[in-house]
């Protein structure tokens, strides 16, 4: 049986509308899957959306709708930013769903019959808008560190899962899969928490409706994080014969914020369900905006869909991609968008391309001879100009998920190919009458373009494909310039 490389990111809570954060992880994951998919692996690429919690009740109650209503309304809104994104999802899986329900409620037993779940009282801080409890210590002046709200004490009967009992295991587990949480920053960060006590994890709530009904218990809905994680089970077809072929995944993609669930509450869960743990969580930082971490109760907020209309789909993806050594917090602003496009986009890939285009139809009226690659000229500039290495040397940086160097590598033939145009100076050998070299030239910037499209292709597909057709379907003409020069204007600033 193939295994199928299975990729997901975490599913978000359609509480407020997608922003950038949401739109980076997602391509993110999409780099990675047609990457792998490009390799010749079979992808299977998982998202959605968390729709149930206190959260969404409240918001749905303060837009005078069901939560039902609301969440249709709300996931309808991160779908569309899926494919403005031009993400490949193989599947889109709502909490809401009855698949999703069967799982949540067949991993709560699971649970149960290995002994891990057992009824207590929960007592403590609690912050609505982030639905959990909080230690006093974790508190900032006696507020929530991310609302700056008052937590409210709260005492309730709920359902706990033996969390504690899996300390050991999944510190021993850690200590044998070292690049199961990469960067390794995170992973040791997840270590340090390990040599502190673990408590047992509250798996269940009586203070709101709207989840899943606890099995044989329906006074308790199951809380966030087994109904929330168990998607990637649900989504990947769990327990059918297609989720064998999946599970486990190799990669799940998250923000910082949420580590603990995946790296330690996440494994434990499958570990006490007999199931295998993923082969990696993979962790990526914020994008910010003016340093400021996006948030709508602060008024930070950039609608990634507005943007790709106004700047292009691939623009915004090759500029998070380029911009944002991967693990690291990042700087959105448009004016660096901009910037960006006009420089690498425009003058870099795109004149490459028109130079190309213009010059083969010119001097070859768009059809180079076949025997172009034969000339000397060919080999000899083909690796001074680094085309020969470049997937190798880019296939290394994606393994290693430096995706801003792998991006930095292809550039630096683009730009090596761009500067040879001036040294080799084709209309003075044009002129001279020199043809076979002339035609040498070409064809070796053409095929750079061609090898840059191939490694471009995880990054920004619509503008790989539309060079590749360029260069290959027919004759070479001059086209449309790939992505025009964008005025630099006050209003942007
Ligand atoms: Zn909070």
């Amino acid at each position: 049986m193939k295994k199928i490389f299975y990729i997901t990111t975490a599913i978000d809570y359609p509480s407020a509308d997608p922003h950038m954060g949401h739109a980076y992880e997602k391509i993110c994951a999409d780099v990675i899957a047609r990457w792998n998919e490009k390799k010749g692996k079979d992808v299977f690429s998982l998202t959605g959306t968390d729709e149930h919690g206190q959260k969404i009740e409240n918001y749905a109650s303060k837009a005078g709708k069901t939560p039902k209503e609301f969440v249709e309304k709300q996931t309808g809104k991160f779908k569309i930013l899926c494919k403005k994104l031009n993400i490949r999802n193989d599947d889109f899986i709502r909490t809401t769903e009855p698949r999703h329900t069967k799982a949540v409620q067949d991993i709560f037993k699971k649970l149960e019959a290995a002994g891990d779940v057992y009824k207590g009282k929960y007592k403590g801080l609690y912050c609505t808008d982030c639905e959990a409890y909080y230690l006093e210590k974790d508190l900032e002046e006696g507020l929530c560190p991310t609302h700056k709200k008052k937590p409210n004490l709260l005492e309730e009967e709920t359902y706990f899962f033996k969390l504690s009992k899996y300390q050991k295991k999944i510190t021993k587990f850690f200590q044998q899969n070292p690049d199961f949480v990469e960067p390794a920053i995170r992973k040791n960060e997840m270590l340090n928490r390990l040599k502190d006590e673990v408590r047992d994890l509250c798996i269940s709530r009586t203070t709101f409706k709207w989840g899943i009904p606890v099995p044989g218990d329906d006074k308790h809905v199951i809380f966030v994080w087994v109904d929330a994680l168990t998607n990637y089970l649900s989504g990947a077809g769990y327990p059918g014969a297609e989720f064998k072929k999946r599970w486990p995944a190799d990669i799940h993609i998250i923000g910082k914020d949420i580590l603990w669930f995946h790296s330690i509450i996440w494994p434990s869960i499958l570990m006490s369900c007999g199931l295998d743990v993923p082969k990696k969580v993979l962790v990526h930082g914020f994008v910010n905006v003016g340093g400021q971490k996006m948030s709508k109760s602060k008024g930070v907020v950039i609608d990634p869909i507005a943007l790709c209309d106004k700047y292009g789909t691939d623009a915004l993806r090759y500029f998070l991609m380029r911009e944002i050594p991967f693990g690291e917090d990042g700087n959105f602003s448009e004016v660096a968008l901009i910037k960006r496009i006009n420089s690498d986009l425009a003058n870099d890939l795109g004149n490459l391309l028109h130079r190309v285009s213009t010059m083969t139809e010119k001097y070859f009226e768009g059809v180079l001879p076949k025997n172009a690659a034969k000339n000397k000229l060919y080999s000899h500039m083909v690796s001074q100009l680094g085309q020969k290495g470049l997937t190798a040397s880019a296939d290394r940086c994606m393994e290693a998920f430096r995706f801003n160097d792998a991006l930095d590598e292809i550039w630096k033939v683009i730009n090596a190919a761009n500067k040879s145009i001036e040294d080799t100076k084709p209309w003075i050998l044009s002129k001279e009458g020199k043809t076979d070299e002339l035609a040498a030239f070409m064809k070796v910037l053409v095929d750079i373009l061609m090898t840059a499209a191939e490694n471009i292709y995880p990054f920004m597909p619509d503008t790989a494909n539309e060079i590749t057709k360029r260069l290959t379907e027919g004759s070479i003409k001059k086209g449309k310039p790939l992505f025009p020069r964008i005025e630099e204007s006050e209003d942007t600033r």
